[in-house]
């Protein structure tokens, strides 16, 4: 196979309806691809020319020491996230754990006040942001378990087994050595997101083109919303797996029954 360029990553995100002005969050795995020519920074560049100037682009970047260091940790979900994180122009939210950077237009507005929060990924987090803005998110060559925006849908509708999580707080903050942080409906344990794929097609909500080996899912986040709301409604263990060795999901159905039973 020739080396995937920039050019032909451009016109693939074109394809797959990526347009000036978007708004858009990646995940991504560079090997998945192939050998493209310039490696993680072609790849970043390839997608800030397809949002152009007016457009922000963003990637999650996962940090899971504690206390978070938004300055120094790495990224922990892959290089092109890593390289993104690294340019002068990458604005890192400071929330721990589910942190986002972001390069572009509205980057500084994407990620304020994700440390001031109630939750990781719900209310005033760039994962709502990305429904309020009508963004799109981009899963590069990853499946839709890699998609942390579901765990924001998840949220909202108040899944069962969300949990409270206490950790130590970020070093930005004054006298961080005698405080923490309290993260509400925290999401840790075992998702089957995978079945949502199919859902999204069918509904018109994901695109998929190829970007060298691999494909690039490009989701429109507020249908992806509409149709994650819609499904937890019905049925609010859509997301959990039938396997009985799963002890997460187990434990949420019998959560879930629980929370039915008092409402009953
Ligand atoms: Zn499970």
């Amino acid at each position: 196979m020739n080396p995937i360029t920039k050019e032909q990553i451009v016109f693939s995100l074109q394809l797959g309806g990526i347009e000036k002005g978007d708004v858009v969050l990646m995940h991504s795995a560079l090997s998945s691809i192939g050998f493209v020519e310039g490696g993680a920074e072609t790849v970043i560049d390839a997608v800030l020319e397809a949002v152009g100037e007016e457009g922000t682009f963003a990637v999650s970047t996962m940090a899971f020491n504690h206390p978070y260091d938004p300055e120094n940790d790495r990224s922990t979900v892959g290089i092109i996230s890593e390289k993104h994180r690294l340019r002068p122009n990458s604005i890192r939210s400071l929330r721990p754990v589910h942190c986002v950077n972001a390069i572009g237009k509205r980057a500084e507005e994407f990620c304020r006040d994700h440390d001031k929060c109630e939750t990781n990924c719900g209310e005033g987090t760039p994962y709502l942001k990305l429904k309020e803005w009508g963004g799109k998110i981009i899963m590069l060559g990853v499946d839709m378990n890699r998609n942390t925006t579901l765990h924001a849908v998840e949220d909202i509708m108040d899944s069962v087994y969300l949990t409270t999580s206490e950790v130590a707080a970020p070093k930005y903050m004054e006298d961080y050595q005698n405080k923490t942080m309290v993260m509400k409906r925290y999401c840790p344990g075992h998702r089957d997101f995978l079945r949502f794929a199919p859902v999204l097609r069918r509904e018109g909500a994901m695109k998929e083109v190829l970007i060298g080996n691999a494909v690039a899912k490009i989701i429109d986040a507020r249908k992806m919303f509409e149709i994650g709301e819609k499904l937890l409604s019905e049925n609010p263990l859509f997301f959990t797996c039938d396997n009985e060795n799963c002890t997460f999901c187990n434990n949420a159905h019998k959560l879930q029954a629980e929370r039915d039973a008092k409402n009953a």
